[in-house]
């Protein structure tokens, strides 16, 4: 990587404004300070400072997968749509799949993520069980045509991540691998100086965290996290999901949960030890039919004996009641009616059950249990804000005590794929004992250009970025406030010399620009240190050294410049 550059033949266009419509700290500064200009709704073009960056992020990730045992590929973005209709995904993935067709009208997707093809890359070459395990990794670009993209390189259609995918023999083996990238995934974080807090998402399976996602602490991150201050536990609000109950009344959803029929389980304890998750983990939805025949859901955790006598209760027969009615029975309000509801289902929820929306659901059968259903995917999410909001009231299902909340964004999430891919696309390997098995799967994902985002999100202030030292552009920017005079321009050469010399990146603002713009846009940039050269310090043989995070000012002399940043 180039180690030094002036500032007079950089390519970064800064603003001296906000731009419109940029709300997010990361999205603004990231345009501000000439590192990213849009080129369509979520498709964006990356200049030569935040290329640096991204470079860096890249290498930190490659150098983790690699000391942790896995290998860098890159497979072909363009995919044959024939893969996905092997998996099932070319239908089940939905809007957000880009798809297109060559002139011989064969059917191709630009990958999303790419199980498919590396699942197809390794079956039929991959054999012995001698051979396993195997995780490969690709960086490169990814399509996935988001409804709403935004907030800069939060939200694109077009992104980078690194995607990586394990095959073992058996689930032991998978369980390892999972584990040895979780580990490269802290690292990563750790490297890149983003406070990050892994959490349990939901992978729509039972029991155990087969999912976890890092997650960015951020207020403005789009995921609702929850986590416990005294035993650690975290997990994303969806995977807050793991039990739902459904008793009596017509099948009314059409939404794809599985459904355990369980019968002779009555009660949380039961459910509990079923799943063989904590007893917090599980609600239990009565379904009952109002007066016209409509199916209504009561929601109530607790024991089932008691849940039953209290729906019946609260519905007078089956039938709606009013807020009033509902509050007398201690029944929380705001939750009946059909408003935000699939069609045909309303709902009430039991006060004990504010923030604990997780566990909702609007199907019935009987002696059957959903597992991992949750609003925003199963439900319209608007109707359940206000109940979100009070998440954080919530019990830890592990200890008990109570959770808090917090915001974060997605940067990366490792799952346990078990034989999903291998089954279906039918990749096997011979085991010891010469007969033909599924591959066990893993796969890892992590935004790279998110990541970038996420940085800036975590590490900025009014003035601007704030870059920690691993994945800054420049390390430090010599700021040669009079470039014109006889002793300045000398020294501030001088001095970026010596930091180059001693492996230092060096950015060195050259520009015939007054000294208030020089000082905003070197804050705007934000590398971590900038070296001051004016008129008087020179003369003494001295200049100012910044640093950016604390804004701490300290004179130095020139020839020690090195000792202090270097
Ligand atoms: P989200 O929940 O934010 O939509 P996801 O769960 O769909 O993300 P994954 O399929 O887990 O994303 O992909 C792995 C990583 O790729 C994410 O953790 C994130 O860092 C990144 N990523 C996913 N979608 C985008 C996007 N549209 N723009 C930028 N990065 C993305
Ligand atoms: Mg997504
Ligand atoms: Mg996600
Ligand atoms: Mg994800």
């Amino acid at each position: 990587m180039k180690t030094f550059q002036t500032m007079s033949s950089l390519y970064a266009p800064t603003l001296k404004e906000d731009p419109a419509d940029a709300d997010l700290a990361s999205h603004r500064l990231l345009l501000r300070a000439g590192m990213i200009r849009k080129t369509a709704a979520g498709l964006y073009s990356y200049l030569p400072l935040a290329w640096r960056s991204l470079e860096k992020i890249e290498d930190i990730i490659r150098d983790e997968m690699d000391t942790h045992g896995a290998q860098e590929v890159l497979l072909p973005i363009l995919t044959p749509a024939e893969l996905w209709e092997e998996s099932g995904r070319y239908d089940a993935y939905g809007p957000e799949l880009m798809r297109l067709s060559d002139r011989h009208d064969r059917d191709f997707v630009l990958g999303p993520t790419h199980e498919e093809t590396m699942t197809d890359l390794v079956r039929g070459e991959l054999r012995s069980y001698k051979q396993l395990p195997v995780n490969l990794y690709q960086i490169q670009q990814k399509y996935r045509d988001e409804l709403r993209p935004r907030f800069g390189l939060m939200r694109g259609r077009e992104f980078i991540m690194k995607d990586g995918y394990s095959f073992d023999a058996d689930a032991e083996g998978m369980q390892r691998s999972f584990d040895t990238m979780y580990d490269a995934y802290s690292g990563v974080c750790d490297r890149c100086g983003i406070k990050a807090l892994p959490v349990a998402a939901d992978s729509g399976q039972i029991g155990g965290s087969t999912s976890i996602e890092f997650m960015a602490l951020a207020e403005a991150g789009e995921a609702a996290l929850v986590y416990c201050p005294d035993c650690g536990y975290a997990a994303d609000e969806e995977a807050a999901t793991v039990v739902i109950s459904v008793e009596d009344g017509p099948e009314t959803h059409d939404h794809e949960l599985e459904c355990v029929e369980t019968p002779g389980v009555h009660t949380i304890a039961e459910l509990a030890g079923l799943f063989d998750v904590p007893e917090a983990a599980c609600r239990k939805a009565v379904a009952l039919v109002d007066g016209e025949g409509r199916p209504v859901v009561c929601i109530v955790p607790g024991d089932h004996e008691l849940n039953e006598v209290k729906a019946s209760h609260a519905f007078g027969g089956y039938h709606l009641m009013s807020d009033e009615e509902l509050e007398s029975f201690g029944l929380f309000k705001g939750c009946i009616g059909p408003v935000g509801l699939p069609e045909g289902v309303s709902c009430v929820c039991d006060v004990s059950l504010r923030g604990s929306l997780s566990w909702l659901v609007g199907a019935n059968r009987p002696e059957s249990h959903y597992l991992g259903a949750r609003p925003g995917r199963d439900f319209e999410p608007d109707a359940w804000e206000d109940l979100a909001s009070a998440k954080a009231s919530d019990a830890c299902p592990v200890c008990g005590k109570p959770l808090a909340a917090a915001r974060g964004i997605e940067m990366g999430q490792i799952f346990q794929l078990g034989d999903k891919y291998s089954r279906s696309m039918g990749a096997t390997f011979l085991d010891r004992d010469g007969k033909e098995r599924y591959f066990q799967m893993g796969c890892y994902g992590i935004g790279v250009t998110r990541t970038l985002a996420a940085v800036v999100e975590q590490c900025h202030d009014d003035s601007g970025i704030v870059w920690p030292v691993s994945v800054a552009p420049f390390e430090v920017e010599v700021v040669a406030l009079d470039t014109a005079d006889d002793l300045v321009w000398p020294a501030a050469q001088q001095v970026a010399d010596q930091l180059v010399e001693a492996g230092v990146q060096v950015l060195l603002d050259d520009r015939k620009e007054r000294p208030g713009v020089k000082f905003n846009d070197a804050d705007l940039l934000g590398l971590p240190y900038q070296v001051i050269l004016g008129k008087k310090a020179v003369a003494k043989g001295m200049c100012e050294v910044k640093d950016r995070a604390t804004g701490e000012r300290r004179e130095v002399a020139i020839d020690e410049v090195v000792v202090e940043v270097g």
